[in-house]
């Protein structure tokens, strides 16, 4: 998981929202508004489920989740209209649940969820930087709330998916790339490197599936908390 940044909400949700300000998410949305949400989400995560993090192949593929944290920052109790908020609408993979006869324990993310509350906030950087990932390329936290959204309630360390192996062949492909760029050269240059990389992928926004490991070691590597 890495921090999502949010575009503009679409024009027609605004619209849409404005004329039935009493209007339910689930049952109310117009398919045209829904289709503008898809787009936008999928622009703005640059076609990475914000859970995940692989890779939604097109904006139909998206599913649009709730994903309003326990105890936001700064925010009143749950209301009836967060539902129609696009600040809390995260563009999320269908997490293997469209494969018949799935069982339960081979999901992820929002369809592993239901209904389950989160206290991760994929929207706050501080959240985002309490999930860290082991050797193996599992996912944890040392917070126990965070550690139990990203590996029993969203399910991120999934063996029959192999989100783990996936993840550490991801890091060590970088790790690869970083050191035979900068093989024979000073630390200098192997830390400026690594420095490029970050901001290449966090401030450029030039994300990868997967990336949410590289930006953490990264961030170890250039001591950024
Ligand atoms: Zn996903």
């Amino acid at each position: 998981m890495i921090v999502v940044k949010k575009g503009k909400e679409p024009r027609s949700l605004m619209g849409f929202r404005l004329q039935n300000p009493d209007a339910d998410y689930e049952s109310d949305i117009p398919t045209n508004v829904l289709k503008d949400i898809r787009e936008q989400m999928w622009k703005d995560q640059v076609c990475l489920c914000g859970y995940c993090m692989k890779k939604i192949n097109s904006p139909r593929d998206v599913r649009v989740e709730h994903c309003r944290p326990r105890h936001p920052q700064g925010e009143e109790t749950h209301d009836h209209k967060a539902a129609l908020d696009f600040k809390w609408m995260l563009g999320v993979c269908y997490g293997n649940s469209l494969k018949r006869g799935v069982k339960p324990e081979d999901t992820t993310c929002d369809a592993h969820r239901g209904n389950t509350e989160l206290t991760i906030n994929p929207f706050d950087q501080l959240s985002v930087r309490k999930i860290k990932y082991r050797a193996d390329g599992s996912i944890y936290s040392d917070n126990a709330e965070i550690n139990k959204d990203v590996t029993e309630t969203l399910n991120l360390n999934c063996q029959s998916l192999s989100l783990p192996q996936t993840r550490k062949s991801v890091l060590m492909a970088e790790q690869a790339r970083i050191m035979k760029k900068c093989k024979g050269k000073s630390r200098d240059a192997f830390m400026h490197e690594l420095k490029r990389t970050y901001e290449s992928l966090v401030r450029e926004r030039n994300l990868t599936p997967y990336c949410g490991i590289i930006i953490f070691w990264l961030e170890s590597k250039l001591k950024i908390s």
